[in-house]
């Protein structure tokens, strides 16, 4: 492994600050999971993705590890741990399918010092990517190699010049449930909505999502759910003890008597982004859930174009959404 300058911050002004002074090399870090034991550990690197130089600790900043749950939602902190999310009573009574998805995050023992701002930043698992010898795109390079490769884990919805799946379930589950991040830089901190957060390798092929390098997330917040509104998560993945998605799926339905009134169904494991489908909320929009939602997931068909290895994907995610909004209303 590369040697790098470990810096710990204690306020989120002096990591903004560090950040700015230690210039385009320097990352921030939160429980190291993907960037110490992955990234740099792998030397995974190229023209546009240099090894980080320096890292700034935000774990140490004591206002970025809480959680607080008040009459208008919930706040949490980039750097609490998914652990922590998940044993948090009012998160698991307000908020389960925040705590499905956190849950079905990693192991037992990642989650214990993995947080949740770096698993909304994680880096993509494209085995390309995470290969020393294959200089793709997302390194600055000249080609995808997903194309003519083995793409059996790739995208089958939006990818252009880049083919990841976008990897982190809680990303998956804070889209459906219309969250909200906090970004700090030189400039002070703005609220940005996560349907505004991630981009695709069409905006900018070297990044997931609008974070400058100059700044971080600090914090994570849920409105509340009104009463009428049931959600689900649904993940499959290849091996059972732990994996990423090959598909999930976030329900978040809203109904009155059965019919659709409101809601987001957001799919992971199937693009660059987490997928909001829009083509299947629009489908069931005033209609009996039940007797449509057959029809309406069909309606993802439309939008998908799987490539040589991975159509299966298109059949799974037909089905756990079929699954995930019956789920919910159950
Ligand atoms: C074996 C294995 C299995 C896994 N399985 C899954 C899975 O099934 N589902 C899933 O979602 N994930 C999975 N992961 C990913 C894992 O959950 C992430 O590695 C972890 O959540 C990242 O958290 P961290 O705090 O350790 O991040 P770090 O490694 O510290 O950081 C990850 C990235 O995020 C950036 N970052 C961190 N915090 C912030 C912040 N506050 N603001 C801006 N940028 C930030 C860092 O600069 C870095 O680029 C798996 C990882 C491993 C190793
Ligand atoms: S899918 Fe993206 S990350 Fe993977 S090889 Fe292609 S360009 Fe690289």
């Amino acid at each position: 492994m590369k040697t790098f300058e470990l810096h710990d911050a204690t306020t989120v002004q002096q990591a903004v600050t560090l950040l700015g002074q230690l210039g385009p090399t320097a990352k921030v870090l939160g429980g190291g999971s993907d960037l110490i034991s992955g990234v740099m550990k792998d030397w995974i690197q190229g023209k546009g993705m240099p090894l980080p130089s320096a890292l700034v600790d935000i774990t140490t900043i004591p206002q970025m590890t809480t959680i607080q749950v008040s009459g208008s939602g919930a706040r949490i902190g980039a750097a609490a741990t998914l652990t922590s999310i998940i044993e948090h009573q009012e998160i698991r009574r307000g908020w389960p399918l925040l705590v499905d998805a956190t849950e079905s995050v990693a192991s037992p023992l990642i989650r214990n010092f993995g947080t949740l701002g770096g698993n909304i930043n994680q880096r993509p698992r494209c085995w390309f990517l995470r290969g020393e010898k294959f200089d793709c795109y997302k390194k600055g390079g000249d080609f995808c190699f997903a194309v003519t490769g083995d793409n059996r884990y790739h995208a089958i919805i939006g990818g252009e010049l880049c083919y990841i799946v976008h990897p982190s379930d809680t990303a998956t589950a804070l889209v459906a449930l219309s969250a909200k991040t906090k970004i700090a830089g030189p400039q002070g901190e703005r609220e940005v909505a996560f349907d505004e957060y991630f981009i695709g390798p069409r905006t900018d092929v070297l990044r997931e999502n609008i974070l400058q390098q100059n700044e971080l997330m600090t914090e994570v917040s849920l409105p509340p759910l009104a009463s009428n509104t049931k959600t689900a998560w649904i993940k499959l993945k290849d091996r059972q003890v732990y994996d990423f998605a090959l598909v999930s799926v976030a329900a978040v339905v809203t109904s009155e008597n059965g019919v659709w009134r409101d809601g987001r169904i957001v799919l992971g494991g199937v693009s660059p982004v987490p997928y909001r489908a829009k083509v299947v909320e629009d489908a069931l929009q005033g209609k009996d859930i039940r007797a449509n939602i057959t029809a309406a997931a069909g309606a993802i068909r439309s939008v998908a174009r799987p490539m040589s290895a991975n159509s299966y994907k298109v059949d799974i995610a037909q089905g756990l959404i079929e699954r995930a909004v019956l789920q919910a209303l159950a």
